[in-house]
């Protein structure tokens, strides 16, 4: 998903508003998320044939919306498990979640597609890094043909073990070799691991997809996340991809999602509220970067 402008589109996470995908919640999700001023709206996937396709197609189709899809895998669907029957369920997962995301008319599909999304109690292994590589090698190429965009999110080391920093994503793209992956960064990971700005910094040819969230996961501009430098950094490296805020309370998500996440305590209760203050927040440091951009540039060297 590319903005005609070249000006990234700004989404949201579905977790923000609903705790799943029922009708009830889609319709809710969706309407929400177009309330609140966002381009397009991240659906998870984390239990992809419990989405009714054609009833959230018409949806985006009556509202103009746009979609993702998301998903992290368990340790019941862990690519990178050693165990052949674990890692072929992870990967039929993917695939239903492809068929769903393509059904949808996304574009993208992204997330903890390597791993399980979870606390490991050892380090990652050499067979299970091979293992989720040739699964991605096969997923990528479905996607490919759907033309769905596939992104690799590397996140902090108690949600995963294989790939926690930008340039481990980088590595294994490379490694599985298909043009059809991008590298998917999230502030708030980059935050406990790396240093943000620098990392999106590298990632230039490959970041497809970013995640906003704050150090905390709660509102924007109330953790330790250093926002100016990032957004600095994307307008630098020219980003224009999709940007979707992601924030999770227990106001919201189910306990189960709560549990995988470790997110024990509620950062806020109203989700449009949180939403809001996002779009703003991010509008607001994007459009003074594009301005002045554009504007150094027609007052440049040529
Ligand atoms: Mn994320």
């Amino acid at each position: 998903m590319r903005s005609a402008n070249a000006r990234p589109l700004v989404g949201i996470h579905a977790l923000v508003f609903v705790s799943g995908w029922s009708q009830e919640e889609a319709t809710r999700g969706v309407r929400l998320c177009r309330e609140t001023g966002y381009d397009f709206i991240e659906i998870p996937l984390l239990d992809p044939t419990s989405v009714d396709v054609a009833s959230t197609s018409a949806l985006l189709d009556e509202t103009g919306l746009e979609a993702t899809c998301s998903l992290g895998l368990s340790f019941d669907t862990d690519t990178s498990a050693v165990d052949l029957e674990v890692a072929t369920r992870g990967e039929r997962l993917l695939e239903q979640a492809l068929e769903v995301a393509h059904g949808l008319g996304a574009h993208y599909l992204g997330g903890v597609i390597y791993s399980a999304m979870g606390k490991y109690m050892e380090p990652a292994t050499v067979a299970g890094r091979r293992a989720a590589r040739e699964i991605l090698k096969r997923i990528a190429a479905r996607a490919e043909a759907l033309d769905v965009r596939v992104g690799v999110e590397p996140v902090n080391r108690y949600e995963s073990n294989l790939l926690n920093t930008s340039s481990q994503a980088i590595e294994f793209i490379q490694d599985v070799g298909s043009p059809n992956l991008v590298v998917h960064l999230d502030t708030y990971h980059m935050n406990i691991e790396e240093e943000p700005a620098s990392a999106i910094r590298a990632a230039a040819d490959y970041l497809g997809y970013v995640h906003v969230g704050e150090s905390n996961r709660g509102y924007l501009g109330r953790g330790t996340i250093d926002f100016e430098a990032i957004f600095d950094a994307l307008v630098a490296i020219k980003y224009a991809g999709p940007i979707a805020f992601e924030s999770f309370s227990t106001a919201v998500i189910s306990q189960d999602f709560a549990s995988a996440l470790a997110v024990w305590r509620e950062p806020w209760t109203d989700g449009t509220d949180v939403a809001r203050h996002a779009r703003e927040f991010i509008r607001a440091r994007l459009e003074s970067r594009i301005t002045s951009d554009a504007g150094s540039e027609s007052h440049g060297k040529k």
